[in-house]
């Protein structure tokens, strides 16, 4: 056969019509119909990964998530517990069987009251990292009400889609972390007075999505327009976790407690109330004295408290946790061939000052910045290759930094 009359097996395009023609054994094919065969494999293949999704999300039994989370976060043992049963029970409502015996499990979205940097995005982070799914993290301050200055709740979601590189499915079933959610509270009392922009109408544009229903998501983000394309994603299998500080509420608890029954105290007169740590005590109840609506309460069915950190787990936090901030440093350095130790002196020496700077544990890593600056930039181009920091060396550089002028600050 002539070289002109070979033709492409699949659309029978003569060879001078294509730009090239492939022989295979008894049949050939040109180079369009190798590129729509390429396509179709690439749809393919995505169609594959989102059947596997229900095999890539194993169920771990509450005390495996509990686990794992010990490897990352110290201490807070109680949220780690009430956090393992209910990421647990969530995957299983996800992953349950159509039944027909009316008993729908609803979902177990989570509040996590505490004070700033103790934990709360880390616990939601390593969750995420656990379960192999997509992990938003929002601030609930820049929401506002559709309309005004400000993020539609719907933002959240668009944030959600873009962790999951648009993989709709992944999202789907990710997590969303509402940090700050203490500052959607409602001021007053009284919510009809004036329109809570910031406030009450943001806890209410949220209820939908924390229920479960299928919302219009701006893909790129921003305000919707008419024109713009929406991608349709249903909330009912993400699972939200709210934290805050809810500053002063310790106020709420202890009115509660004092009012309530007066026995209660008295009863536990044995080991007593912990008064410098009344968040164990919370109840919904006082999310809704300090100002959340309770259909919001109703859909964050699971609460917990964060404590405090003390020295014992800010020391704790340096050394333990899978990749605690001394292992981090440890590393960067051996990358220059750089054996880095620091004394026990030293450690105690950042928790004090820590604590001191009411940093918390945010802090402990500004402080070993500040410490190990110097050195990070003159060791890789000298010929040491010992770094010891002892509690004089850390004291000398933090002297000089910048750091010092927080305590005047503070
Ligand atoms: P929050 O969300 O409560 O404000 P984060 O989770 O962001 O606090 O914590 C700030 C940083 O402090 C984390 O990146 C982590 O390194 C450290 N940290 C806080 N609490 C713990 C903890 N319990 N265990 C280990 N690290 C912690």
């Amino acid at each position: 056969m002539a070289k002109e009359d070979l033709e492409c097996s699949f659309c029978g395009r003569k060879k001078p019509e294509t730009s090239l023609l492939i022989a295979g054994l008894d049949a050939h094919i040109c180079d369009r119909c190798i590129e729509q065969a390429h396509g179709i494999v690439i749809e393919e293949s995505k169609d594959a990964t989102t059947n596997d999704l229900e095999g890539e999300l194993q169920l771990k039994t509450p005390h495996e998530i509990k686990a794992f989370l010990d490897e990352y976060v110290i201490g807070q043992e109680f949220t780690k517990k009430v956090m393992s049963v209910a990421v647990y029970n969530h995957y299983k409502r996800l992953l349950q069987p159509a039944s027909d015996d009316d008993i729908e499990i609803q979902k177990s979205n989570i509040v996590m009251v505490g004070q700033t940097g103790t934990g709360k995005t880390l616990i939601a982070k390593t969750v995420a990292r656990m379960l192999n799914v997509p992990l938003a993290i929002v601030d609930a301050t820049v929401l506002t009400e559709a309309g005004y200055v400000g993020e539609d709740v719907e933002s959240i979601l668009t944030r959600l889609l873009q962790a999951a590189d648009y993989n709709l499915e992944k999202a789907q079933r990710g997590i969303v972390f509402i940090d700050e959610i203490d500052k959607i509270a409602r001021k007053s009392d009284n919510p009809s007075i004036t329109r809570d922009v910031s406030g009450e109408g943001v806890q209410q544009a949220l209820l939908k999505l924390l229920e479960g229903t299928v919302v219009n998501v701006p893909p790129k983000g921003g305000r919707k327009h008419p024109d713009q394309k929406f991608i349709e994603v249903n909330t009912e299998h993400i699972l939200f976790i709210a934290g805050g500080a809810f500053d002063g509420i310790e106020r709420h608890i202890s009115k509660r407690l004092n009012m309530q029954a007066m026995g209660f105290v008295a009863s536990k007169s044995e080991d007593g109330v912990e008064k410098d740590n009344l968040l164990k005590y919370i109840i919904p109840k006082d999310l809704k004295d300090f100002g959340l609506i309770p259909e919001i309460i109703g859909r964050l069915p699971v609460l917990t408290h964060m404590n405090p950190l003390d020295s014992g787990t800010l020391r704790a936090i340096l050394t333990e946790p899978k990749n605690a901030i001394i292992k981090q440093y440890k590393k960067l350095f051996g990358m220059d061939d750089v054996v880095f130790t620091i004394t026990d002196e030293a450690l105690n020496y950042l928790v004090n000052k820590a604590i001191e700077y009411k940093l918390g544990a945010r802090g402990l890593r500004s402080l070993c910045e500040a410490i190990l600056t110097d050195a990070m930039f003159d060791m890789p181009s000298s010929e040491e290759k010992e770094l010891n920091v002892t509690k004089e060396y850390a004291e000398a550089k933090l002297n000089k930094s910048t750091l010092k002028k927080l305590k005047a600050a503070s």
